[in-house]
Formats: structure tokens, sequence, C-alpha cells
């Protein structure tokens, strides 16, 4: 339609439309127009079908219909959520001026409107639109000096945080933090929204930061680099872009190291189902188990915790420590976690008063919560001394005394979100305003006394006063009564006539009510004001009210936690200085609670990894508990480190650094893509990443392609995994090949999940044992799993006769025992031998030149 525009002249309207729609082009513009949000071309089409409203059509463009729908203004949010979440961004344009602003202007009836704020899904603060249960991450990625950099923030919070990353651990931040929204530079090729390059300069970004901090350098924040700059400069960009200026809150940044806490890639994150189940549901995820907090910021909090655990042990222990306290002491427990359940979300709170979308409940909640947070200090201050972490955090309950006893004497006790209507300023804080209050309270008594003199004086019953925002305060009478008030001498003068009822005015009541507009007018204005005032104090303690609503957060996290532990018999973990884990008694949180539902049991299983034996393999049939028992131990380990109880009997364990988890392809299949490629290329990552410090479990690695290919891999990996990577490992797999590496790999030893068979039926016991599984079960799980009898009868008959001809043979692994044993130097000097071999069979001797021969056995003598 641009071009169409430059044809046929549009109306100013159409022409504002879309001088409008061209500054925010990858959005659906909300045009105001009264009391409605209109959408227009392209973006009615797409709303509506979402939505699920009616397309019309509003006069012609171009000679064409324009489409349209609309959605009421004063219920525009639920309608923006649901835009939202389909992945749309909505810019509004509101009317900036009145109409009489309009015509004073010389504008003859075409108000001004401007786009006053670009609505995205990482850019929210509303309540409405937020779960309150988890962060919403808005993320840039910046590229300079050769480097990445992620830039991250929490609109509603205000958390910002800064990191440098490489092209292979950005897959692992974007899953750690399970960003909402991504922007990226122009050109870059990341996934995202592209935005215009400029934005992303570093040197420019730098400035910035000084500026909306006041500093003159942001060393004290830590020393940042040029990539991560780039990327705080995207941020920022898009920040201004989405608030037409206004910035939201930002905390100072905070710089994510590498190497800072666990690292755990994007295909563990989901194999071990931390924070969200493999088909992304927080329901079933670890998470989901483990959250006993109270609050949503607490939640929110334990999210990010158990998404990044710690490698410090004495943060570790801090936490801990905390964790304990409230573990042992229930009174005190009880008594924070109820206070806690009563606290408003003071966070958002605030994030939605420095984004200027701020309420006076917003205000309310700041008052009701800070003054919660004090008294939580006096109730918990005697325990100070038994956790350092709990010591540290009480000051910053406190220290909001002003601002408390201000906002309780200014503020009615429970503010409303709409200011435009007052009210929320409490009696006794401004003598003129309970004054002006005054005034319209005696007008509205005065015009109830004019009512029922008018009712009198008429004789007409049915009169009443009533107000509307065209006329004001005027005098309606039933159509049949009109008559007496038309005459000239009554008193009364006609304004409208409608169906049924007629409207007059008098001056008796024009002065009254011009009284009570007035003052109601000038109320409104000095309760404004006074919102206004309140809202600039807060913001002047804006990093410390964040501090506190940190603090409370991480007194939620602890005190659930403490409650979970003690709900589940979990233990407090202890750590080693070596790279062990031993845990006695050892559960899977997650299989446990659903079995728990079915009335079922959870058998406990102790590992046992240490230096000299750090690579468990695990055997035995299918369903019998394998991948349970691998996942429960990386899952302790996540747990442990990040600062919980852990469900086990008895659990210590050295530092794990990184964590890796890989399930072979086939219980992939749903992800549809080529699974073993997949299946390898992450078991790829393991070797190039996994250190002494690191655990790994594998999880019938290889199973994705043909027996002896698979056999072949699953051996190469547990080799490598043993002698290069040296770190633990737990390994499951089927092929029972495998056991013979235990000869000759000594951190390798045999474990199998216990099976009987009673009466011709398979028992699976779930019990990890010592040792090689003796056989594979196949066919009784196959019976368990209801394959019908003449099969079973004829699969026995085919597997003795392939036994008879393993035995013969010497079995699938035949010849196996031979190979030398792996060894990076050894399949180095494999890959040369094969260049070589390679370079030789190309060779064309015929076609040679004696000066190409030449040539040749100096490139082959190099290959050697
Ligand atoms: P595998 O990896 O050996 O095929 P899984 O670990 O997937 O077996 O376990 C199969 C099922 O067995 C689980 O879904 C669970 O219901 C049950 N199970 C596993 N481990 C235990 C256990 N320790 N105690 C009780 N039931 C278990």
């Amino acid at each position: 339609y641009r071009t169409a525009m430059t044809d046929a002249a549009p109306t100013p309207m159409m022409a504002q439309y879309f001088t409008l729609k061209a500054e925010a082009p990858d959005c659906l513009l909300f045009y105001r127009m009264g009391d409605f949000f209109e959408l227009f071309f392209d973006d009615a089409r797409t709303a509506s079908a979402i939505l699920d409203i009616a397309l019309t059509a509003r006069g012609e463009h171009a000679g064409q219909p324009v489409p349209m729908c609309g959605v009421p203004a004063h219920s525009a949010e639920a309608y923006l959520a649901r835009l939202i979440k389909a992945g749309q961004r909505v810019a509004i344009a509101e009317q900036v001026e009145s109409p009489a602003e309009a015509k004073a202007r010389g504008s003859k009836s075409l108000v001004a409107r401007a786009v006053v704020r670009v609505v995205t899904a990482g850019t929210l603060t509303e309540e409405a639109l937020l779960d309150s249960r988890a962060a919403n991450w808005l993320v840039a990625i910046g590229e300079a000096a050769g480097g990445l950099g992620l830039a991250a923030v929490d609109v509603s919070t205000g958390r910002f945080e800064l990191a440098a990353i490489t092209g292979a651990t950005l897959d692992a931040e974007l899953a750690r933090l399970n960003p909402a929204e991504i922007v990226v530079a122009e050109g870059s090729g990341f996934d995202g929204l592209a935005r215009p390059r400029e934005g992303f300069d570093s040197a420019r970004a730098e400035t910035r930061l000084k500026t909306l901090y006041g500093v003159a350098t942001l060393d004290g924040f830590g020393s940042f680099s040029r990539p991560e700059l780039a990327a705080a400069g995207g941020l920022l960009a898009y920040l201004d872009h989405a608030g037409k200026g206004t910035l939201p809150f930002l905390q100072p940044p905070e710089r994510r190291l590498a190497g800072g806490t666990m690292m755990i890639d994007a295909a563990t994150r989901e194999s071990l189902e931390l924070t969200r189940t493999a088909q992304g549901n927080r329901a079933g995820s670890l998470l989901d188990i483990v959250d006993r907090t109270v609050t949503g910021a607490g939640a929110r909090m334990l999210g990010a915790d158990l998404a990044a655990p710690l490698v410090d042990r004495a943060a570790i222990a801090a936490r801990l420590g905390l964790v304990r306290f409230f573990a042992e002491d229930q009174t005190t427990r009880d008594a924070m976690r109820a206070s806690l359940r009563a606290l408003p979300d003071v966070g958002r709170a605030l994030g939605r008063l420095a984004a200027g979308r701020g309420s006076p409940r917003d205000l309310g909640q700041l008052r009701d919560g800070l003054s919660a947070a004090r008294s939580l200090r006096g109730a918990l201050a005697a325990s100070a001394a038994l956790s350092p972490l709990l010591a540290e955090l009480l000051p910053l309950l406190d220290g909001h005394g002003a601002l408390i006893d201000q906002l309780a004497v200014a503020l009615v006790p429970s503010p409303p979100i709409d200011a435009a209507q007052g009210g929320y300023i409490a009696e006794g804080y401004d003598a003129a305003l309970d004054e002006l209050r005054a005034t319209g309270g005696d007008g509205r008594r005065a015009i109830a006394a004019l009512e029922a003199r008018y009712r009198e004086s008429t004789g007409i019953g049915a009169l009443k006063i009533k107000h509307n925002g065209v006329l004001g305060y005027h005098i309606e009478v039933p159509a049949r009564h009109a008559d007496a008030l038309m005459a000239a001498d009554s008193g009364f003068t006609h304004r409208q006539t409608l169906a049924g009822v007629v409207r007059f005015n008098a001056p008796d009541l024009h002065d009254v009510a011009s009284r009570v507009t007035q003052a109601g007018a000038h109320a409104l204005a000095a309760e404004a004001a006074h919102l206004e005032a309140l809202i600039a104090l807060a913001m002047e303690s804006a990093a410390p009210i964040a501090a506190t609503a940190n603090a409370l957060a991480r007194l939620d996290v602890a005190a659930g936690l403490a409650a979970r532990a003690i709900e589940g018999g979990w233990c407090l973990p202890a750590f080693a200085d070596h790279p062990c884990l031993e845990i006695e008694g050892g559960r899977h949180p997650v299989v446990e609670a659903s079995l728990a539902r079915a009335g079922d049991r959870f058998v406990a299983n102790d590992c046992k990894l240490s230096p000299e034996r750090r690579l468990w393999l695990v055997t035995g049939p299918n369903m019998g508990g394998k991948s349970t028992f691998l996942r429960q131990n990386a899952l302790i380990a996540v747990l442990a480190q990040a600062g919980s109880y852990v469900p086990a009997a008895r659990a210590r364990l050295g530092l794990v650094d990184r964590l890796f988890s890989r399930v072979g392809a086939s219980d992939n299949l749903a992800r549809g893509r080529s699974t073993f490629m997949v299946e390898m290329v992450e078991t790829a990552a393991i070797l190039a990443q996994a250190t002494p410090q690191s655990l790994v479990i594998l999880d019938e690695v290889g199973r994705g392609t043909s027996t002896y290919d698979g056999l072949a891999i699953a051996w190469a990996v547990v080799e490598a995994v043993h002698e290069t990577n040296r770190c633990r490992c737990l390994f499951a797999t089927h092929y029972h090949e495998l056991t013979r590496l235990a000869e000759r790999l000594d951190g390798l030893s045999l474990h199998h999940v216990r099976a009987r068979e009673w009466k011709g039926d398979l028992v699976l016991l779930h019990e990890i044992s010592d040792g090689p599984a003796d056989r594979s079960y196949g066919l009784a799980v196959a019976k368990l799993a209801g394959l019908p009898p003449p099969v079973i009868a004829r699969a026995k008959s085919v597997l003795a006769k392939l036994e008879a001809g393993r035995a013969a043979t010497g079995g699938l692994a035949a010849g196996l025992d031979e190979l030398p044993l792996f060894a990076a130097a050894a399949a180095a000097e494999e890959e040369k031998v094969d260049a070589l071999r390679d370079a030789l069979d190309a060779i064309d001797v015929d076609a040679l030149s004696p000066r190409e021969a030449l040539e040749l056995i100096y490139r082959l003598k190099a290959l050697a």
C-alpha cells in the first residue's frame, strides 16, 4: 500500500497511520480511536485470526476497502497478552492531545497520535502478562574484537547480567536463561530479532552505561570486555526503542564469569529436565518437584539457582548453612514462611514503577512488602549467629524506614491499580486536598438535596439528577413528564431528548455542579502530583529496595528447600577435595514422586565413584532402572551445588565443574532430526570438553545405529572417557560385550540392575548390584510388554540358534580383546597412515612429469 499511498493521496488519518506504522514496521500497530484500539490492513488480518475477533472494513484506500479490527481500550491488556503469547510485537499509538487542543492547533479533526510504547515478550512489566514464578529474560548478543558477548535483562525486576561467551557456550547460556526474546545485530547470522548494527557499538555503549549509572568508570561493576559492552549496547538500544525513550529499571550489571558456575550445555539440560521437561513444561521438571517457595520472587530465584549450580565451596556452604538453619528450626521456618506468603512482589512492583508504568497499588505493595521485611528482620535477629548468610541478609531487610513511614501516611490502606479515578491519597496527608474533597462531598450532598427539591416542586417522583462525560450533571425525567419542564418559565433549560427520557439543566444545579466538578478536577490533579512525588521518592532508593527484594527471595528459597528436605527425608551433602561421588541410598526425586502417586515405592541405590573407580558401566534389562540411576546421581550433584539438601541417606562429592548427560538416539526419535548424527555430535562435545573434575552420564550411547557400529562406537567412547578425559562417568549400556573392558581399564567397574525370573515371569528389582548382568532378559521384557506367546516362543528358538553360533565363533565381540588399547597417540598415528594411503591411492603414475614426481615425493615425505 506504500506505492498506492503516493498515487492516491490518502486521507489525513491514513497518512498519520502510515507514519506511525513506519516507526515500528515489525509490530502490529494498535491505533487509538476513542475507546478502541484499531488495527488496519495486514495487522488486522493477523490480529483477528489470533484473537478470533471479527474482521471488518473501514472506508477505502487506493480503491480498496481497508481491513480493520479493534479491541476495547479498557480490556486491551488481555488481548495484548494473547498476541504476545502468539509471538507478536505490538506498538501502541495513543492520542497525545485532546480534540480541543487539536482544534486550537488548527487541525480540523485529527488529533495527534504517537507510538508511546512497544510491547514485546522480553520487555513486559505488567502483572497480567507475566508468569509470577518465572523470570522473563530479554537477551542481546553482541560481537566485537573477534569475541562474543551476551547481555540479559529481566525488565520486570531490573536484573541485568553481562557475560563473555563463545560460539560453543552460547547455546548453554541461552538454555540456562530460556529468554522470552532475543535481539541480534543485523547481518550477524544469529537467531533473533535483527536490529540496526549501530546499537551494538561497544564504545557508545560504555558511555551510555556510565551516564546511566552516573559513574566515571564501570570498573566498580566489573571489567567488561568489548563484546560484553557491544551486547549491552544492543540491549539498551532495543529497550529505548520499545520504551520510546523511557528506560526500564536496570540494576547495575552483574558480570557472569565463564566457569563461575557449573557448565551445563543445552542437551544436558534437556536430558536432565532441570527447569523444564523435554516438552517445555515446568510441571514434571526437577525445579517443579523441589519448589516449595511461597513467593513468586522465591520461585524465580530457585529456578535461577538450579539452572546455574555453583562451583565455589564457600558460597555453596553459605547457602547450605542457611537451609540447615531453617531445617533445624521449624518454628522460625513456619512463622517466616507464613509472613512471606502474604508478601507482595516487591521486585516486580519496583520494576513497574521504574518503567513509568507504576500504579498507586504498586506503591502500596512497596509499603507493605518493605514493612513486612523490616518485621522479619526483627523476628530473625536473634538467630543471626546461626548462619553467616543470614547475618549477611538481615541488614538488607531494613533501612527503608523513612520511605515506609511516608507511604504509610500518604496512601490509603489498599490503593487502586487505576490512578485515573483518584482516591488513593489518604485523608490527613494534605490539608488542601482534604478541603477539595470536602467541597466535592458537600457539593454532592447539595446535589442530592436539589434532587429532592426538584421532585417536590415539579411533582415528578421519577426525576433524577445524573452525571455523564458529555453533559456533566443534568436533570433527567421520563419523556411523558417532560412537557411541564419544557415551558419557558419552568426554570429548566432543555439539553437533550432521547428515546424515553429528556434531559435538562437548571441554574442552581449548574452552580453546585461546577463547584463539584472543579473541586474534583483539582483533587485529582493534587493526587496525581503526590503520586509522582512519592514514586520519585521511592526511586531514589531503587537499588536498596531491589536488594531487600533479593534478600526476601533468598530466605524464601532457603526455607522452601528446608521444608522440601524434611518432607522427603533428604540429607545435607558434604564436599570432598578430590573428584568423587559417594551416594548412599540415592533417589530420583521426580521418579520417586510419580511412583508415590501410584502407591509404589522407589528403591534407593548407592553410587561410589572415586579417582580409582571413576567409570561405572551399568548393564541390565530394559526398564530395569539404568536411566533413572544415572540421572538421579547427576541431579544430586546439581542440587548439592545449587545449595540444596539431596534425596539420599548420605552424600559426599568433589565439586563438579561441568556436567554432561547424553541419551542414546532411539529415546529421542520424537526430535525428528538425524538422531544418530545428533547423538554423535553431542558425544563429540563431551570428549572435547570433559575434565577430570567433570561428571558425565552416558545412557545407551551408540544405540542409534547398527549393532556392530553401535558397539564399536560405545567401546571407543568408553575407552576415550577413561583414558583421555579421566572424568567421573556413569555409562549404561545393553552391550554385554563392553563388560570385557573391565579387564583392561583400571578405573572401570561393572554394575547391573537386578532382575529375577520367577515362574517364567520377569521381576525387575530396580536394585543396583556389583558385577555384570548375567543375561539380557530381552525376551522376558518382551513378554512383560505383552508380545503374543507364539511370537515369544518363536523368538526363543531363534535366540537358541544365535547363541549356539556365537559360542562357535567367539561371539559378537570376538577379536575385540586383541585390539590395542585406545590412546590418543595411537589414533593420531592411524590418521596419519590413512592420509598417506589416500595420497598414494590418488597418484596417477603415468600422468606425472618428472618435476611433478619430485614434488610429490616431498609432499609424501611431509605426510609421514
Ligand atoms: P532402563 O533405563 O533400564 O530402561 P528406566 O530407568 O527407564 O530403565 O526405568 C524404567 C522404569 O522403572 C521407571 O519409569 C520407573 O517406573 C521404574 N524404576 C526405575 N528405577 C526405579 C527404582 N530405583 N525404584 C523403583 N522403580 C524404579
